[in-house]
């Protein structure tokens, strides 16, 4: 059983809770920004990394301020989907990392993105 906002991933506290729609929203603009062509396989795999992230649990998202699905850290998140991007496209995935390590050292404070 998870603690009430804990990352399934990695057992943490979230400290700022982004719910997976938010987040996967976010990515997909990044996506289709740099590569447009990789958006549709995106979708599919952020909703595939969506349904295996057990057990579901409801927080209020920092970003969109609804009750929504947030059972996953935005740190953890991005970690999928940037190996996911590496086996695609290891420049692209190093672009990535660079764009998002500010932003999400910000929202989940000791947790450094890909260290
Ligand atoms: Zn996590
Ligand atoms: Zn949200």
């Amino acid at each position: 059983m998870l603690k009430s906002g804990e990352c399934s991933v990695c057992k943490k506290q979230i400290i700022t809770p982004v719910c997976i729609l938010c987040l996967t929203d976010e990515i997909e603009s990044w996506v289709d920004n740099n590569k447009v062509s990789l958006v549709k396989e995106y979708r599919i795999y952020a909703r595939d990394v969506m349904e295996k992230i057990r057990p579901k649990q409801i927080l209020k998202c920092s970003v969109c301020r609804s009750n929504a699905t947030c059972n996953i850290c935005p740190v953890c998140f991005a970690e999928k989907i940037f190996n996911w991007l590496a086996k695609k496209d290891k420049k692209l995935a190093t672009n990535f990392a660079k764009d998002f390590k500010k932003n999400l050292k910000q929202i989940q404070p000791g947790r450094q993105l890909f260290a």
